[in-house]
């Protein structure tokens, strides 16, 4: 029998959405999931950023945040290549370049099953409350209801999270929000007094300040929080393991309430 060529062209393509639906479900997932988004990792902050630009790239760290703790915990490894800069220096090529998002243009039907996948199934890691607010502004509210698990970063003396920085900053609202894990790392600076107050990292205050922000996640369906703090800091005595179980502790009462 000999084919006409849209009858070639048809025999050759694939029948995706013949597939049962779960099955396309999966094979969304594989294709726009699976990843560690940073947002805003990348652009220094020299560069101009309009109010609703939000950058987004793919975590390409060898070891994740988890591994890198519990190393740093048992001392394994030089700390410094284990810290957070270090971790994530390579993390800058954009999300939208290597998610392969130009599948969501295929057909309606795909648009309409694929379109949350990429906020369902992927962690999106922020360094701060201004961060965070800037990309809920970009998404859709389907979108930003569709993300599950959020990676929040205080990282060093940065006071990214205080609620005193940005106070104009709504509290974010993330109906879909199931999973936060916050990762907590000191640095020498840290113990150092600040002008003024007169204290460190050591005092429960200035701890609670640090993540204040963090508290204002408006997820009522968050029920996973975990909370890895390291201060291991070389010569400078770290926080006891008693005041470090006692922090993460606060954390994550913050969050969970
Ligand atoms: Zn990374």
């Amino acid at each position: 029998m000999v084919l006409t060529r849209s009858q070639a062209r048809k025999k050759a393509t694939f029948p995706f959405l013949d597939l049962p639906a779960e099955l396309r479900t999966a094979i969304y997932h594989l294709a726009l999931g699976g990843r560690v988004i940073h947002v805003d990792r990348g652009g220094g902050s020299h560069e101009k950023q309009s109010e609703t630009d939000a950058r987004t790239s793919v975590c390409e760290a060898v070891i994740s945040d988890k591994e890198s703790y519990a190393l740093k915990r048992l001392q394994l490894g030089p700390p410094d290549a284990l810290g957070n800069s270090s971790r994530h220096k390579d993390c800058n090529r954009p999300a939208a370049k290597i998610l392969p998002l130009s599948f969501l243009s295929v057909c309606k039907q795909i648009h309409q099953e694929a379109a949350p996948v990429p906020f369902q199934a992927n962690r999106f890691t922020f360094w701060n409350r201004k961060s965070l607010a800037r990309f809920l502004r970009y998404l859709k509210p389907e979108q930003q209801n569709a993300i599950t698990t959020m990676i929040l970063y205080q990282v060093h003396i940065q006071r990214g999270w205080e609620s005193t920085s940005h106070r104009s900053l709504k509290a974010p609202r993330l109906l879909g929000l199931r999973e936060v894990l916050v990762c907590v790392e000191l640095a020498p600076g840290d113990y150092l007094p600040f002008f003024g107050d007169g204290e460190s990292i050591t005092s429960k205050t200035i701890q609670d300040d640090r993540v204040s922000g963090m508290g204002r996640l408006k997820a009522p369906k968050l029920d996973r929080v975990e909370v890895l703090i390291n201060s291991s800091l070389g010569h400078i005595p770290p926080l006891t393991s008693a005041e470090i179980k006692a922090w993460e502790g606060r954390i994550k009462s913050m969050l969970s309430k």
